[in-house]
């Protein structure tokens, strides 16, 4: 989302005159863009502008050049604004990038071009994308669900959904560009709901079928979706449009129940365990060959407020019994102004450290027991980028693979045979480019 984020910052500077530079050092003005999901992240992104701004000063004096101005945006806490101000000339919350024309004057800023004063919102402003063969696109912003331990309901505010015209427009120039793989996010993508005059007009399940409906070789991914909203439907619409790709990340949080109540996720192991039986069978029964493999990742959160040994042990069977194909795992990290911030951290981080890493542990041995069943079959791949001598590139279940190649492949699909798994990967031998 911060990805997609900076595309549109970038965007809105593009119309009032500016050129990106790859040199920070030369910029006339550089955005933060931070993220405060977890406190390592915010820490880091803290030392980073620290570290910058003091640059700024030793490179002004050198120079007697004017500083480089430095602006703030994304996710930030009230506790860290405080802190952050002193370091930076300005902090903006992202749905005010509208008003980026103001900002800049006030900052000591001239900007060469007027906006465009038709734009109402910040996700209407046109993004200047990141080159590569993928595009992000928020279809929404904002979270109501309030887990928690999470941040981002204070953070990004309540859930917006953008009109589906607007995501289907941005989608069809994209494609129309060569773009390959599109990226619908959202914190929910489930409870995705465009209206007209207040009024249901479409969700998610028909948002996949207008997306997969658009003329032209592309993927379809999403992220994130939350059990409690994924109904039988969306997984009839996301396993029916063959564009999707054969790929689900859908968060666990926790293998127990009573943890998952703590956390205000309100669905059960045994509901969790259903939905993925239904996908599962939904793919099977529709799609054909190795498309009828679902490929599943998920999150979990260890070391949560009183997580018990027996209730971490739950969570250790419930990944051991799905099998997934890939895993995020966090040690719990306490927000501010978060709801569990209130509950005593009573998991050591050692003991957090221990957790995390027998989960790894778990999901590298499925991951590799998933890869292990593409080996010696062809795969259809999207090449991304070129590294030392190795290509690589993403299969449509969203394994990274590398591969040889005299001809420059990058940006194009083809195919590949595969030839070694790993948990985190596969090789290939190039057999067609499409
Ligand atoms: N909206 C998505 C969902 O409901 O699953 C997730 C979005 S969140 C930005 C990404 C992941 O960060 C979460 O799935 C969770 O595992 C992790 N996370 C969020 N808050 C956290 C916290 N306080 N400590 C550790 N991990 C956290
Ligand atoms: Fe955070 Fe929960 Fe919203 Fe995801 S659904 S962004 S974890 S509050």
């Amino acid at each position: 989302m911060n990805k997609s984020d900076s595309e549109r910052i970038a965007g809105a500077l593009n119309v009032l005159g500016f050129n990106k530079t790859t040199n920070a050092d030369k910029a006339d003005l550089v955005i933060f863009n931070l993220c405060s999901i977890r406190q390592s992240a915010i820490d880091r992104a803290i030392s980073k502008i620290k570290n910058f701004a003091e640059s700024k000063i030793q490179i002004s004096n050198i120079k007697s050049s004017p500083k480089p101005k430095i602006l703030l945006t994304g996710c930030i806490l009230n506790k860290n604004k405080r802190k952050l101000e002193k370091v930076c000339d300005g902090i903006f919350k992202i749905d005010d990038l509208l008003e980026l024309p103001t900002i800049l004057k006030k900052i000591g800023l001239k900007t060469t071009k007027n906006p465009n004063s038709k734009i109402r919102h910040y996700l209407d402003i046109k993004p200047d994308y990141e080159i590569g063969p993928s595009a992000y696109i928020p279809i929404m912003t904002g979270c109501n669900n309030f887990c928690s331990y999470c941040v981002v309901p204070y953070t990004r505010g309540r859930e917006i959904s953008r009109p589906a015209k607007d995501i289907l427009c941005e989608i069809k120039t994209l494609v129309k560009k060569g773009v390959k793989e599109i990226w619908l996010l959202g914190q929910n993508v489930n409870s995705y709901e465009s209206k007209v005059q207040n009024v249901r007009e479409i969700d998610f399940a028909e948002l996949l079928k207008m997306v997969n409906n658009i003329k032209g070789n592309f993927w379809i991914r999403f992220t994130s979706s939350h059990p409690k909203d994924l109904t039988n439907e969306m997984i009839e619409s996301f396993v029916k449009c063959q564009k999707a790709t054969p790929y689900l990340n859908l968060p666990i949080q926790s293998g127990n129940d009573e943890i998952l109540k703590a956390m205000n996720r309100p669905y059960s192991v045994e509901k969790y365990k259903k939905l993925i039986k239904k996908t599962r069978q939904t793919f099977k029964k529709y799609r054909k060959g190795q498309e009828k493999i679902l490929s599943l990742s998920t999150d979990v959160i260890v070391g949560f407020p009183g997580e018990t040994k027996k209730q971490f042990q739950d969570t250790k069977k419930t990944l051991k019994e799905i099998g997934f194909a890939a895993g995020y795992i966090s040690p719990y990290s306490p927000r501010p102004q978060s709801t569990a911030f209130k509950l005593k951290d009573n998991i050591s981080p050692s003991e957090k450290r221990k957790r995390k890493k027998e989960l790894v542990k778990i999901i590298e041995n499925s991951a590799l027991r998933f890869n292990k069943q593409f080996v010696g079959k062809n795969v259809e791949v999207l090449v991304f980028d070129k590294k030392n001598d190795f290509f690589l590139g993403k299969t449509r279940h969203h394994q990274v693979i590398k591969f040889l190649s005299d001809k420059d492949l990058v940006d194009k699909f083809i195919n590949l045979k595969v030839t070694k798994a790993t948990a985190y990967g596969l090789q290939g031998e190039l057999t067609k480019v499409c």
